[in-house]
């Protein structure tokens, strides 16, 4: 079983698009949607879900007014300016824990222990039934942060059922940035597949994410996505990236069916046979062969 990250430096380069339209070629398969900050692959796939739970991922900072000395350490410290004097005018600090961003640094330098942590449900995961195969993915609610820990259990559990039903792929729709979230997803992969788009921003955070990659030591190749808006920005980028030991798999032309495509909640290469689901199905089987070490 192999595992293929699709991942992006920037948001809106058209990857869950892409990820949507690889999972239906590949023949057998698992979906991850670790995109949990905005996740939208099922915005394509309307999974049907057969298992849900609670995610915690930390705990929020309560004081305990018996214990407190009331020197004022934590709120100077706080670099969040999460422990507040209450506007009643009471001499005793208390924690808004919609500022706290649980780090712990208040319980840790207490000089009384008065500080302790209640567990927060910061979101819920689901392993669904798709057309495509099954898919474990994610919400967070609103404002709740992503440390990695939920990208983490998400990849963890499709990957368990893609061994335990014997697919061929793991496809890992990754998080956008750089940060811990998209460490998580990209960390141990077989291939990182990057979708850009022949933009200044594209080009820019493309080379932030190969970095990645390369530090990590993850195979990677590019995908350029709406190639024709662009055709010279397109040329530059294969440069900068082949200059870098990246090839480019493929180059994907702009086509309104694809937005269409999201609308009608199918995949590009379901809701149409055009040339765009072409060049989605060419870069489709150069990762087969470059996984299969055919390149
Ligand atoms: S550091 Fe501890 S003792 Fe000092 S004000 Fe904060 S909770 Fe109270
Ligand atoms: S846990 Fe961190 S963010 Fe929350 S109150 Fe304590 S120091 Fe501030």
């Amino acid at each position: 079983m192999k595992e293929i990250v699709v991942i992006s430096g920037k948001g809106g380069t058209g990857k869950t698009s892409i990820t949507g339209a690889f999972a239906g070629l590949a023949k057998k398969c698992v979906l991850a949607d670790c995109d949990v900050d905005a996740a939208d692959l099922h915005l394509l796939l309307q999974p049907q879900v057969r298992e849900r739970y609670e995610f915690s991922g930390g705990g929020r900072a309560e004081i305990k007014a018996e214990k407190c000395l009331k020197c004022g350490l934590c709120r100077q410290l706080c670099r969040f300016d999460a422990v507040r004097r209450p506007a009643d005018g009471s001499s005793f600090l208390t924690v808004n824990s919609l500022a706290c961003e649980g780090c712990g640094l208040c319980a840790h330098i207490c000089p009384a222990g008065a500080i302790e942590f209640k567990p927060v449900v910061d979101g819920e995961w689901y392993v669904s039934d798709t057309r495509m195969g099954s898919m474990v993915h994610a919400c967070l609610y609103p404002g709740e942060g992503n440390s990695g820990k939920l990208v983490t259990l998400v990849r963890s559990r499709a990957r368990e059922i893609a061994t335990g039903n014997g697919s061929d792929y793991l496809l890992i729709d990754g998080s956008p940035g750089l940060g811990c979230p998209v460490i998580a997803s990209v960390a141990g992969s077989d291939l990182a597949v990057i979708v850009t788009e022949p933009t200044v921003s594209g080009e820019h955070d493309l080379l932030r994410i190969a970095g990645l990659t390369k530090h990590f030591r993850v195979p990677t190749v590019i995908c350029i996505n709406r190639s024709d808006i662009n055709s010279a920005a397109s040329d530059r980028i294969a440069a900068v990236a082949e200059a870098q030991g990246v090839k480019v798999i493929g180059r994907v032309r702009y086509d309104k069916a694809v937005t269409e495509a999201q609308i009608a909640g199918k995949t590009v290469n379901e809701y149409t046979d055009g040339p765009v689901a072409g060049d989605i199905l060419a870069a489709w089987q150069r990762i087969i062969n470059l996984t299969e070490g055919k390149e």
